[in-house]
């Protein structure tokens, strides 16, 4: 089976050349299969988002390879980069990012206006993918009007509109108390269990804790910690 992502002695240095040069990743090796749910640990600068933005293709590696669904990213001109990002994945962030003259349907069917979906299919699949988080009855609300937790459940619905092979999460719970954590936690397991692929970027353990498999980020390199169905094996 072709990996929903894959890379390859993946790394990203800024300012490469200068006195301000940052070796950011490392030879990152990773890859995620469909329905799996992954969680990428480390720190605060330890290279998180730097790798979440590389493979969300939204900034490009200064050296080793990131295959998308099969594609090389590098292949493509950035047109043809902006449409698989758009396609294949959908974006979650800690601040929601939710736009707030907007309700909440329209927020949620906003990424399909890009996408060229006509418009009656547009707030059908909004709907749906409202009601997919449990907010079908707060369609009609603003984010102002919405709690933190369920701000970032539209901010789910949003992701998941497109049907992105994968729904890449930077950060989800670090604004939430840990009561509505867990239940944005429940909501990615349950997205799971009906197929989606998810990659949660987190600095907390007790997130990581959900997850299949942990990934463990420090000064740029990536480290898959030992699964812990094989350490329940005698
Ligand atoms: P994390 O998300 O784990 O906190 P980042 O990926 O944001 O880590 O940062 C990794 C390292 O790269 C840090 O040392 C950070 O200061 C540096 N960095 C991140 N973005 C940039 C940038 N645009 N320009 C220069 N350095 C950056
Ligand atoms: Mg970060």
């Amino acid at each position: 089976m072709t990996p929903v992502i894959e890379t390859r002695a993946l790394g990203k240095v800024y300012a490469a050349g200068t006195p301000a040069e940052v070796v950011a990743l490392r030879d990152v090796d990773m890859r995620i299969d469909g329905g799996e749910l992954v969680s990428i640990m480390g720190p605060s600068g330890s290279g998180k988002s730097t790798l979440m933005n590389l493979v969300g293709c939204l900034d490009t590696p200064t050296s080793g390879q990131y295959l998308c669904g099969g594609v090389d990213v590098a292949s493509l001109d950035a047109e043809a980069r902006a449409r698989l990002r758009l396609e294949t994945i959908g974006f979650v962030f800690q601040g929601f990012n939710l736009l707030s003259r907007m309700s909440a349907l329209e927020n949620v069917a906003m990424p399909m206006g890009y996408a060229g979906v006509p418009r009656p299919e547009r707030l059908q699949r909004a709907r749906e993918a409202l009601d997919s988080v449990g907010l079908g009855d707060r369609a009609a609300h603003r984010p102002s009007e919405l709690s933190g937790g369920q701000q970032q459940r539209v901010a789910i619905a949003r992701a998941l509109v497109n049907r992105p092979a994968l729904l890449l999460a930077d950060e989800p719970t670090g604004a939430l108390d840990s009561r509505t954590g867990e239940e944005i936690l429940g909501l990615f397991k349950r997205l799971q269990a009906s197929g989606q692929t998810v990659v949660l970027i987190t600095h907390d353990p007790g997130v990581a804790e959900h997850c299949d498999r942990v990934l463990e980020m420090h000064d740029g390199a990536l480290h898959e910690q030992p699964s812990r169905h094989a350490e329940a094996t005698p």
